[in-house]
């Protein structure tokens, strides 16, 4: 991890099925430099999730592979199985990134690349996320009872983080999380990156 490459890390955290792929989704068609770090994860593919598009899928014992060779920013265990970032993820250029993460995971970057901006987004109510993750459809009984068991321990760590937004309304919140990236990145995201006074032959 080079010196500083925290500053163009985005952690985007929170309960599973608040909607933080929705709201990513529509973060990246306003800042297109921005890149979605694919995390890897045990967890079995989803009906139409493909291998290295929406996660690296692993086995078990690659996954524990990499984690005893340092691949990993950060992992966790979540539901019943295991998540991370792999490093080469973030690393390979000055890109910015997005990380899309839940909290334990959160918690490690806070640790390893302190500069890296957190966002948590909360839900309205539980209610409204059991309905959420009920209407997404992907999961079995037993998985939302996981993610809504989780749900309460990881609501109840969002004063950890700087910016909390509440993903009541999808534009509302979607606004809302644009306009603070776009305070915190004042320039396209991307070309940030790439100004002469920072990337100078000094
Ligand atoms: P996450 O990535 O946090 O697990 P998703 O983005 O997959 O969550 O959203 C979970 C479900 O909730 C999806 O079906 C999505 O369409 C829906 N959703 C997202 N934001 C809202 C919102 N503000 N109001 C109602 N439904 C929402
Ligand atoms: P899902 O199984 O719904 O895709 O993801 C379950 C949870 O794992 C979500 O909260 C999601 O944000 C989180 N997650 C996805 N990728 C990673 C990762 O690389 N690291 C960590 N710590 N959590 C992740």
């Amino acid at each position: 991890m080079t010196e500083g490459s925290g500053t163009r890390v985005l952690v985007i955290t929170g309960p599973s099925g608040v909607g933080k792929g929705s709201l990513i989704a529509e973060l990246l068609r306003r800042f297109p430099d921005l890149r979605l770090s694919v995390s890897a994860t045990t967890r079995p593919p989803r009906s139409g999730e493909r291998d290295g598009r929406d996660y690296h899928f692993l086995t078990p014992e690659e996954f524990e592979r990499r984690v005893q060779a340092g691949e990993f920013l950060e992992h966790a265990e979540y539901a019943g199985n295991r998540y991370g970032t792999l490093r080469s993820e973030v690393e390979p250029e000055r890109q910015p990134v997005v990380l899309e993460i839940e909290v334990q995971g959160a918690r490690q970057v806070r640790e390893t690349l302190p500069e890296a901006v957190q966002v948590f987004i909360a839900p309205p109510s539980v209610d409204a996320l059991r309905e959420r993750l009920l209407g997404r459809g992907t999961d079995s009984p037993e998985g939302i009872r996981a993610r809504l068991a989780r749900a309460e321990e990881e609501l109840r760590a969002q004063d950890e983080f700087p910016h909390v937004i509440v993903n009541d309304e999808l534009p509302r919140a979607s606004r809302e999380l644009i306009d603070r990236v776009a305070t915190i990145w004042p320039r396209p995201a991307g070309r940030a990156t790439a100004r002469p006074d920072r990337e100078g032959s000094t």
